[in-house]
Formats: structure tokens, sequence, C-alpha cells
């Protein structure tokens, strides 16, 4: 089943689309601001996103900028009627369509559908990230330490990936709980701490020349690595 994030703060228009697509056999997942947009990206693996211009947090051009600067994700931007400067500027930004609000519920699934029959694009641009001798791939959510495959549970596996996206950027335990776990998730702090000491612990051949996850006392934690 394909996962589509639906970016829109009109919660009707919101909710009818999710209403429509979930008929339809997608599964939906409904953000009205870009902060809960890219927790939820980052969370889930989403197949799709209708994306809104003007949000109460920013813009979708902002959005989807930082997308694109580590998934190909497909994305169609819902723009307002007449909105031409706009669609330009997304199709040149990197979204894949546009649909003019109002939209008829059928070509939005036929849009949808279209872009999901496209190759992937984009996937060279975003290859793999090297930290030295650790390898990220984003897309694939592998992670290599000397050519050899990192082993992690899925949930450490996301913190890694999430903190690799990020270098250089401190993060404390409630940031990496909600945008790792989720902010349904009403477990102990403790929890991030267990997952970077297993992380740790599997990345202790990663030399520390080359980078390390930092633990920054009062504030949280780092991916550092060597920017020169
Ligand atoms: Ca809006």
């Amino acid at each position: 089943m394909k996962r589509i994030l639906i970016v829109e703060d009109e919660i009707p228009i919101s909710r009818v689309l999710s209403a429509y697509l979930e008929k339809h056999g997608f599964a939906t997942y409904q953000a009205y601001t870009i902060e809960q947009a890219s927790m939820l990206f980052d969370r889930e693996s989403i197949d799709l996103v209708l994306l809104d211009v003007l949000l109460p947090d920013g813009t979708g051009w902002d959005f989807l900028q930082n997308i694109r600067t580590h998934s190909p994700c497909p994305i169609i931007m819902l723009t307002a009627l007449g909105e031409v400067p706009d669609r330009l500027r997304g199709l040149q930004s990197g979204a894949d369509d546009y649909m003019s609000k109002p939209f008829v519920a059928e070509e939005v699934v036929a849009r949808i559908q279209a872009v999901l029959r496209r190759p992937t694009r984009l996937l060279n641009e975003i290859d793999a990230r090297h930290f030295g001798k650790l390898r990220i791939h984003p897309q694939e959510r592998q992670i290599f330490l000397h050519n050899e495959e990192v082993p992690l549970t899925p949930k450490d596996r996301a913190l890694l990936l999430f903190l690799a996206k990020h270098p250089n950027q401190i993060f404390n335990r409630e940031q990496l709980l909600g945008h790792v776990w989720g902010m349904d998730y009403f477990g102990s702090d403790r929890a991030v701490d267990l997952a970077i000491k297993r992380i740790r612990h599997v990345l202790k051949k990663w030399p520390k020349s080359e980078g390390e996850i930092r633990t920054i006392r009062g504030m949280g934690y780092e991916f550092h690595v060597e920017t020169n």
C-alpha cells in the first residue's frame, strides 16, 4: 500500500483528500504544518507528498528544497488557481507535478498514479553519503562501515540516519524522540541514551578522526564529522 503524506493546513481539504485516497487504496498521513510534515517524513516511509504552498510556519517551497537535499520522493504541489509563476517555480525546484486548487478528486488520484509510475528521479544526485569509512545510503536506509553493513534494529537505524542527515547539529533527547520515535511515544528519554550506546558500539571501528557521535553535555547528541 502506497503511503501519501498530505501537507495542507486547510483541514476540510486535507480531510477530503485523505478520505478519497484511502477509498482508493492509499494509506495517508496528514500534516498541517511544515514541522509536522518533517517529522512524519523522517519517521514514515512516504511514497509521495501532496504539498500545499502557504503553510502556517513557512512555505511548501522550503519543505520541498529540504526534502530534495536527501530524498527523491515524488512531490505534487497543490497551488491556488492561476498561480503560474508558482507552478514554474515548483517544477524548477524539484516538484514532480502540480495541481491547481480547487481540484476534482478523480484528478488527484490520476496524477498520483501517473507520478508513481514514473521511474524514480534524482537517485544519482542523492546517492551515498561518505563520512570516511562510514557510508550511508539514505534512500535504501543502509549503513556500511568498512564496506560491511552495520547491524542495527530499525529504530536505532532510523536514529543514526536522522543524525547523519544533520551532521554537526545538536539535538536534545526530546527532539530525537519526536523525530525518530514519534509524537505518540510515551516511554522514557533513556530510550535515546540506550540507542546511542548501541549505535556507538556498532560504529566503534569508525576512526574518530573521521567522525563520531558526540555527547554535548547538557544539550544532547551530535553526529560530528570533520569538515575541511
Ligand atoms: Ca495553505
